[in-house]
């Protein structure tokens, strides 16, 4: 059975490796110091490692008493590239870099799950840890796949946790389907003919043409997406010139495209194509539309969620699992993982804005984000129990 890791040793470990991993961050496939710390915290506690899949990611193994079927669980190490507005004494030493998404919190409470099952390893099977770099943007988990992941280390099923602000503490959130979004980038390229802005009849004006495809744009969502679907398109970034009395040649447009059904992103990059081409030679100018796929959604296998949430509510009881809130259109690159093996990804309560801190202070990716250290032994004791039950 498993023990409540709070008021344990194992507890005040896990803040430790977690303040420690906070105060130096590091970006994707560069974390080095944190792969090689992590590291050196399994291999002080007999745990096997397996080092360079993903070039910094690491494959912790437990074996149980028994043999049996195997399992993986999976942490993420990275950072980003946010100049930390926190004070506290464990705040981030690397410059312009910060544990903005609580990461240093996944791997706090996976390192420690492999710590007790280590010492604790009344179960029948293999538990395999994963700590995957480059979650934020830098495909991790694909490149972990692709590097053999699932040869070396054959699964049964795979899991993943991330925490989640604005979810109370003591909580879990768990999808039967859709957890979060796939997400594409679009880029759009404008190209007219530059000149004076007071001859516009001797140019070709990109920028109203331009304007027109972004305005145009905001009809796919609001008209061609069924009202109980999900997705976004938004444009983020216009670049073009830079005068006041020159029309510029070339207008830059990008944007990102988020939805949970393959189906319905499929149908939204035809009619951004449509829209693309169709202005374009409406306007009798040149625009290109390029769709970069950057990760497919996260979606749950149903028998793996109950699997989930059985667990969780053995650790906060089932009125804390809520299994009702609506996916995210965030992404996450476990969906890499979850594609080549079945299983499940939950979210774990951070809890809320507290009254002090400005509004956002402890959202996802906020310069005032913090991982909450209380989180870390319910997380733990989530990823221990959901490993007793699944190989009994
Ligand atoms: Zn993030
Ligand atoms: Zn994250």
């Amino acid at each position: 059975m498993l023990k409540n890791i709070q008021n344990t040793d194992l507890y005040e470990k896990m803040v430790t490796w977690r303040h420690h991993l906070h105060k130096y961050p590091e970006l994707s496939f560069d974390e080095k110091v944190t792969s090689d710390y992590i590291a050196s915290i399994l291999t002080a506690n007999d745990i096997e490692i397996h080092r360079g899949l993903a070039v910094t990611g690491i494959v912790a193994t437990v074996k149980g008493k028994k043999s049996g079927n195997s399992i993986g669980l999976r942490a993420d190490m990275d950072a980003l590239p946010i100049i930390e507005l926190n004070t506290f004494d464990y705040k981030s030493m690397n410059d312009g870099k910060m544990h903005a998404c609580g990461h240093d919190g996944h791997s706090a409470m996976l390192m420690g799950a492999a710590v007790y099952l280590k010492k604790n390893n009344d179960f029948s099977g293999t538990v395999h840890f994963f700590f995957q770099p480059a979650e934020e943007g830098g495909a991790g988990g694909r490149v972990m796949v692709k590097d053999g992941l699932f040869d070396m280390f054959p699964c049964n099923s795979v899991y993943g946790m991330h925490n989640w602000p604005g979810l109370e503490k003591g909580y879990f959130a768990v999808h039967d389907k859709e957890v979060m979004a796939a997400v594409d980038t679009l880029d759009i390229t404008v190209t007219g003919r530059g000149g004076h802005a007071a001859m516009p009849d001797q140019c070709i004006d990109p920028i109203v043409a331009a304007a027109q495809i972004i305005t145009s744009l905001q009809s796919v969502v609001s008209r061609n997406v069924g009202p109980t679907d999900s997705a976004v398109l938004s444009v983020t970034a216009i670049n073009a010139g830079n005068a006041y009395n020159v029309i510029p040649g070339v207008v830059h447009i990008k944007g990102t495209l988020r939805y949970l059904d393959s189906n319905i992103g499929s149908m939204i990059k035809d009619r951004i194509q449509t829209i693309v081409q169709n202005i374009g030679s409406t306007m009798a100018i040149s625009a290109n539309l390029t769709v970069t796929p950057s990760y497919p959604a996260t979606i749950n296998t149903k028998k793996h969620a109950e699997e989930c949430a059985k667990a969780a509510a053995s650790i906060v009881g089932k009125g804390k699992v809520i299994r009702d809130l609506p996916p995210s259109m965030g992404s996450e690159d476990f969906s890499f993982i979850l594609n080549a093996s079945e299983g499940a990804y939950i979210w774990v309560g951070n809890g809320s804005v507290p009254d002090d801190q400005p509004e956002g202070g402890c959202m996802l990716h906020n310069a005032q984000y913090d991982f909450n250290d209380e989180v870390l032994s319910v997380g733990a004791s989530y990823w221990v129990q959901l490993a007793y039950n699944l190989l009994k």
